[in-house]
């Protein structure tokens, strides 16, 4: 038998402790062409919350919605337990989107491929991962970023932040990188890490804080992972002409509404605001790789405490993936599933 968490209701809000609900199913048997999985390392990620929405609206999504009943999904990391698959033999470790299940059968066209390397990227050396090309289209493709820039970095402590302030920095070399985290611990890291500067956006002097970091210079490229407050305080230290790049807005996915009152800065500084899918960057995802895997030999990209890997039972999946929205991670959030 397997246990495997369905999507019980939608949420509009913050999540509820019915939004999920963990059923005991039985295991079929593995038919031509299929697998039994065991999963191991589930990913973690901020845009499993689009994902469920209630009410998506399939065209506008870049994934179809989870409607209620189905089955809870997500990158994960398995090992093939017993196959009847041509491409795939007992003991090959693989990735997919597996979801929040312990044990599954599943068709081999929903396996990625073998986790040789790609185990790795989630795990071993969380620096090749979806999260760093992410940060690699951000500041290379999306915004440009040049040596002579001030280049601002929110949620600077995550995976994606945490990879661009490196990129910036110790890549680029930019003129200066101020990252943007929630509290003294996080900044530390991500000065740590290379930034110049870093800015506790929870502190009540949030505004006048970042523009200390910033020694009173504008801002040419700003890599939004954020929105909402911090989003809107950054309008106003753009220089003119320059560029936002939209990446993420977390404080929004759980309902929280935030007007922007500062956007007519948009106007008056002519900023320009891009938003990015690293789903659009597929094509250029193994040039990405081998960049940032050749950056991590030179020492300039760091893999340690990269990531933050939870040990849990597959009862706690839900609570684990929640930490994302309370900042209870440091780089890549990873669950590591108990059997
Ligand atoms: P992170 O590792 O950055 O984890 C989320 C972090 O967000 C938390 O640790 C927390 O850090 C911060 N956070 C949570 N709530 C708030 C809030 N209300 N205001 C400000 N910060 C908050 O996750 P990822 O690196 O996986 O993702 C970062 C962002 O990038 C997300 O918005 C995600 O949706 C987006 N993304 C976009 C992709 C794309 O293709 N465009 C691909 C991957 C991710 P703290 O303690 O600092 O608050």
């Amino acid at each position: 038998r397997r246990q495997v968490w369905i999507l019980a209701n939608p949420p509009s809000g913050p999540i509820q402790p019915d939004t999920f609900r963990l059923e005991e199913a039985a295991l079929p048997e593995v038919k031509d062409g299929e697998v039994l999985i065991q999963v191991d390392y589930l990913s973690n990620d901020p845009a499993q919350r689009g994902m469920i929405q209630a009410g998506a609206d399939p065209k506008r999504a870049y994934r179809p919605p989870l409607t209620a009943g189905q089955p809870m999904g997500g990158t994960a990391v398995g090992k093939v337990l017993a196959s009847k698959s041509q491409k795939y033999a007992a003991g090959d470790v693989v990735t997919g989107r597996f979801g929040w299940t312990d044990y599954d059968v599943i068709p081999d066209s929903q396996i990625d491929g073998r986790a040789v390397s790609l185990a790795s990227r989630m795990r071993r050396s969380p620096p090749l991962g979806m999260t760093s090309v992410t940060a690699y289209q951000g500041i290379f493709d999306i915004l440009n970023v040049k040596p002579e820039h001030v280049v601002v970095i929110s949620g600077a402590a995550g995976a994606v932040g945490s990879v661009a302030v490196q990129l910036a920095k110790k890549v680029v070399g930019a003129k200066r990188v101020v990252g943007i985290a929630g509290g003294k611990e996080k900044c530390d890291w991500v000065v740590s890490l290379g930034a110049d500067a870093c800015v506790d956006y929870k502190s009540p002097t949030f505004g006048a804080d970042l523009k200390t970091a910033l020694q009173d210079d504008d801002v040419d490229r700003y890599f939004d992972n954020v929105g909402g407050v911090v989003f809107d305080t950054l309008l106003t230290v753009m220089r003119t002409k320059s560029k936002i790049g939209v990446c993420g807005q977390i404080s929004s996915y759980n309902g929280v509404v935030t007007p922007f009152p500062r956007f007519g800065e948009v106007i008056k500084n002519r900023l320009t605001i891009e938003g990015f899918l690293v789903l659009d960057f597929l094509k250029e995802w193994p040039a990405a790789v081998a960049d940032l895997a050749k950056w991590v030999k030179e020492g300039k990209l760091s893999t340690t405490e990269s990531e933050t890997v939870v040990d849990a039972s597959l009862a706690d999946v839900p609570e684990v993936w929640q930490r994302l929205f309370k900042g209870e991670n440091r780089g890549k959030l990873v669950t590591k599933i108990a059997h």
